[in-house]
């Protein structure tokens, strides 16, 4: 390992989770895979070719940088939509690139329509609208506004969606907001539709909607965290998997993270370990070096918390987690040696360490740890 450590992704896993998500949406609904974040974390330049692989020709990003990625690692042209913040530099760029982006204020419905007529192109646009998580998108007078400006411009303006986002489908507490915004989205999409103006995707859908409110699913829906395997919530994995006879997860996770034994040492009972007095040795005890810390996304509240996998046993994270080590307890493995494995994430085997493990013991959704983990680590696609 020539890096400080190493995520794997699993080829098999993309495959399994896009064909049991396909079996439950059907063939009407386009899946757009959410890849923004560097992919959840995965990596956009090793994920969106696996995905295009296994058939995804729609994916979703926040920043126009991340859309440039996904445009520049698939193989064929395909729908690319960017759900957030876009310059209005860039803007000309996006429409000349076929590029989809949210309109979500008047101020750039207008600028995409001056660079259209520029251009001589259609500006591809998701008109999103405020329903109520009071985010982004447009209020019922910006909507109405929006309305006379689309159909002024109808030859320079391409109505690729309607949408909005719904605020904590994976949660039941959050029913009956959901409930309303669903009949707000439903109101205008008629008032637009009463102008002639029909948009090609009706979309409010993510993971949790798409699941826990089948009539959110529409045209498309706006697939992240379960393409890489995870449920939103606990709540929404119990609802689905209570309907189930058989119990078994039908999603497989996708990525894997492991790093190697930089040095062994033996600490004699009664001394600290690493900064400070976080962790007492309480016997004679042997600790391995690892090279990974805070700054490549192995949080720092895994202090005396975490747990990894050397030779198929689970080991402590003792003291605090550092800027770029941590130091583990491996006195109980009887053969281990400097340049062992060492699993900080995926299984060794029999045993798993699971990033909802991670998780719970740091308090941070899995949707933040696999954010943070840091694009300086190398990446590799593995099939199986
Ligand atoms: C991130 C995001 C999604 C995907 O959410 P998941 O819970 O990961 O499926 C969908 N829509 C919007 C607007 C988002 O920002």
């Amino acid at each position: 390992m020539i890096d400080n450590s190493i995520i794997t992704l699993s080829e098999k896993s993309v495959k399994t989770n896009i064909s049991f998500l396909r079996s439950k949406f059907g063939d009407k609904v386009r899946i757009s895979a959410v890849v923004k974040a560097n992919a959840y974390g995965h990596g956009i330049e090793q994920v969106v070719p696996v995905f295009e692989k296994y058939g995804i020709d729609h994916f979703s990003v926040f920043y126009y940088s991340e859309a440039v990625r996904v445009y520049n690692c698939l193989a064929k042209p395909r729908s690319i939509m960017l759900m957030g913040w876009l310059s209005d530099e860039n803007i000309k760029d996006a429409i000349e690139k076929g590029i989809e982006f949210f309109v979500f204020s008047i101020e750039r419905l207008n600028t995409a329509i001056k660079y259209a007529k520029e251009l001589n192109l259609k500006a591809k646009i998701h008109l999103e609208i405020e329903t109520g998580m009071n985010r982004s998108g447009l209020d019922l007078k910006e909507f109405d506004c929006a309305i006379d400006i689309l159909k002024e411009n109808l030859s320079y303006i391409e109505l690729s969606g309607f949408c909005t986002h719904l605020a904590g489908a994976e949660s039941v507490s959050n029913h009956l907001r959901i409930q309303n915004q669903l009949l707000k989205y439903n109101e205008m999409l008629a008032q637009l539709e009463v102008n002639d103006l029909i948009p090609k995707y009706r979309h409010v859908a993510n993971s949790a909607a798409a699941f826990v409110y089948p009539e959110t699913r529409m045209d498309l829906v706006r697939i992240g965290i379960m393409l890489y395997g995870f449920w939103s919530s606990t709540e929404v994995f119990i609802q689905y998997i209570n309907n189930q006879n058989n119990k078994i997860d039908p999603l497989k996770r996708i990525l894997g993270w492991k790093s190697q034994i930089m040095a062994i040492k033996e600490v004699k009972s009664g001394e600290f370990v690493g900064y400070g007095i976080s962790y007492l040795a309480q016997n004679n005890i042997t600790t391995a070096l690892i090279p990974v810390g805070y700054s490549v996304g192995y949080s720092r509240s895994l202090s005396n918390k975490g747990r990894v996998l050397i030779r198929g046993h689970r080991c402590s994270v003792i003291g605090v987690v550092n800027m770029n080590m941590i130091i583990v307890d491996i006195s109980n493995i009887k053969q281990v040696e400097a340049g062992d494995e060492v699993i900080l994430i995926g299984k060794q085997g029999k045993l798993e360490i699971k990033v909802s493990a991670f998780s719970d013991l740091s308090d941070e959704l899995n949707y933040e740890i696999l954010a943070h983990l840091s694009e300086s680590i190398t990446r590799t696609v593995v099939k199986k």
